[in-house]
């Protein structure tokens, strides 16, 4: 066993809004440099922990050592990143007649966050240096197969000297400590990842109290490839942009769209990339992929291998203890399959072909989500028309990559709403107040 914790209930979420509520005014009333300053030293802090949260979110999750220690990196380079934004909360002024308007940017009071096992600190570090940076008090309610890296990072918040109720950590269920954090009247926004479903579950609770919410929610993003690409290129990047962390990442472009003239050329070139992604001991310095994250969720990611579209190939995967799942490619895919439409969170490509650019552009659009994708071209033109039409909220042309810590994440359609990441997200913790100055009469 990893480790044991007491579950915590609705009693203990109450008393952690009381706490937070009670750490609202000292936090929000620092000066800009004193908060800037805090989340620095949490940084530093962080860092010299690093390895140490890699290992305990390697070992928690089941994610390879070597992604475990890249999104470590992340989450420092997060709160570095907001550490700057107290300072540069920045208002505008607008001409009135018979005075001066102007704005201010207000902390919205304790923000409830709601996290997922998929990358439990990286995650939560979208939500909690914004938050804390725009001068808010937070609870955060991990995943409860995944609370220990939030946990750890409690401690070391309390080590860097952030006072008593700051940063809150309960961790419990979601049907009851989630889902009192959404009915609780003290917290004034719930920041939500997981699925669309539950996200949908939260949006309705929070309407009751007008509360403020931010959703980022499934995907199933679309791998666009032209027949003009470099082919080579995108292949080798294909299996990680899908088979990263098991599979389990909203960001994961599951459909790869390939033109039809060069579809035999790419899945030949895929196949050998394939084979080559080593599976195994999260531990092992050399693991690409570990297990997933539980026996459900291996079920789960079964029920696509139901015999609506062919297995071409797979790779390999250890027997024995562990949920584990060889990374799969189906194809040919109809886009009408149940593969090619619900998201899997799990290590299976669905392969599709199209035509021509209109062709791909449906295809890519033919989805109820919209939150990531790339477009594989040496047509730079076309990869511009083409990023324009896709209805998603982050695109790589050339390239896999979905977020980075300065540029904003969110989803269009049921990918959810509100952005993470970047300036905008302060956007989403703080309320935007207009003041006026009458300076005639
Ligand atoms: P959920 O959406 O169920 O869980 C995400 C978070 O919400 C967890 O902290 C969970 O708590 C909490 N939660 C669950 N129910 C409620 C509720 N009623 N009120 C408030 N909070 C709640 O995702 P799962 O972990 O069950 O994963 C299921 C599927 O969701 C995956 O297979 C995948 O398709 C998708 N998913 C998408 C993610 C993304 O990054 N967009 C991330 C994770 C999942 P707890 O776990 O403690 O119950």
């Amino acid at each position: 066993m990893l480790a044991e914790i007491p579950r915590a209930g609705v009693e203990q979420v109450d008393e952690a809004v009381a706490r937070a509520k009670q750490a609202l005014p000292g936090w929000r009333a620092l000066p800009p440099g004193a908060r800037a300053a805090a989340l620095h030293a949490l940084a530093d802090k962080l860092a010299e922990h690093r390895e140490e949260l890699a290992v305990l979110e390697a070992r928690n999750a089941g994610k390879a050592i070597v992604d475990a220690r890249g999104e470590m990196g992340m989450v420092i380079d997060t709160f570095r990143y907001y550490a700057g934004a107290p300072e540069r909360l920045l208002g505008d002024t607008i001409p009135v007649a018979g005075g001066q308007a102007f704005t201010v940017r207000e902390a919205l009071g304790v923000v409830g966050l709601i996290t997922p096992w998929n990358f439990p600190l990286t995650i939560a570090a979208w939500k909690l240096a914004p938050a804390l940076a725009a001068g808010n008090t937070v609870v955060l309610k991990p995943a409860e197969l995944t609370p220990l890296s939030s946990l750890r990072f409690a401690e070391l918040a309390r080590e860097a000297g952030l006072a008593d109720g700051v940063v809150n950590v309960v961790a419990g269920p979601g049907r009851t400590c989630g889902q009192r954090l959404v009915e609780h009247p003290d917290v004034a926004k719930i920041a939500f990842t997981g699925s669309t479903e539950v996200g949908r579950s939260i949006a309705a609770g929070a309407a009751a109290q007008i509360k403020r919410v931010t959703l980022e929610l499934g995907g199933k993003s679309a791998n666009v490839i032209f027949a003009d690409a470099d082919l080579q290129a995108a292949a080798a990047a294909a299996p990680s942009a899908v088979f990263g962390n098991a599979g389990q990442d909203c960001c994961a472009r599951s459909r790869i769209l390939v033109q039809d003239s060069v579809m035999d050329r790419f899945l030949e070139l895929l196949e050998t990339e394939v084979a080559a992604l080593r599976v195994g001991d999260p531990l092992d310095e050399s693991t690409q992929m570990g297990p997933l994250i539980s026996a459900s969720q291996r079920d789960a990611v079964s029920s696509f291998l139901d015999g609506q579209a062919p297995v071409a190939f797979r790779g390999s995967a250890p027997e024995g203890a562990g949920f584990w799942f060889a990374p799969t490619v189906l194809a040919p895919v109809r886009p009408s399959d149940r593969v090619a439409q619900e998201e899997v969170f799990g290590p299976i490509a669905a392969v599709i072909s199209f035509s021509d650019e209109a062709d791909a552009v449906r295809l890519a659009n033919d989805s109820m989500y919209g939150l990531s994708g790339s477009i594989w071209t040496r047509d730079g033109a076309r990869a511009l028309r083409v990023a324009r039409a896709i209805d998603t909220g982050v695109l790589s042309i050339n390239a896999n990559t979905s977020v980075r810590v300065s540029t904003p994440f969110g989803g269009f359609k049921q990918s959810g709403y509100g952005r993470e990441l970047g300036p905008h997200a302060l956007e989403a913790y703080t309320e935007l107040k207009t003041i006026f100055y009458a300076t005639e009469g």
